[in-house]
């Protein structure tokens, strides 16, 4: 399997088929998605104390990332299957709202970081009520 060769629906049906099989098939949702933020804890554990360079060039580490994705992605496709959420379909509605939320223009790779951040923080007071990092007297 490869991230080039397998979909996310083949994802969902090897997952079902190993629950089947164990009869682990009654879970309740919410225990599902309390089950994908372990995971991610798990996952951010091999971070703890390691600057994220000493992470990319450590194989050992990186395999032990990749096992917590996959548990990450087990149960976040688990979830999916069970509330009958397709996620490729919910993926690109969400990816249509964040390109509105963060226009290209705004977001220009050759903008300054402090205009970059005055943009996300302006952004954020809008869809927020207010941001303390903006204060609307600021805009030029
Ligand atoms: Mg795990």
């Amino acid at each position: 399997m490869t991230d080039q060769t397998t979909t996310i629906a083949q994802v969902k049906e090897l997952i079902e088929k190993f629950r089947k099989k164990r009869g682990w098939t009654k879970e309740d949702p919410k225990d599902l998605a309390l089950s994908l933020v372990l995971e991610s804890a798990e996952l951010l554990e091999h971070f703890q104390w390691l600057k994220g360079e000493d992470v990319e060039k450590n194989q050992r580490i990186k395999e032990a990332i990749g096992e917590e994705m996959s548990d990450v992605l087990w149960w976040l496709a688990n979830l999916g299957q069970k509330l009958g959420i397709d996620m490729a379909e919910a993926f690109e509605r969400k990816m249509a709202k964040n390109a509105v939320k963060y226009p290209e223009e705004i977001f220009h790779p050759n903008l300054t970081k402090e205009e970059k951040d005055r943009a996300y923080y302006k952004i954020k007071a809008a869809t927020r009520g207010g941001h303390p990092l903006y204060t609307p007297e600021e805009e030029k």
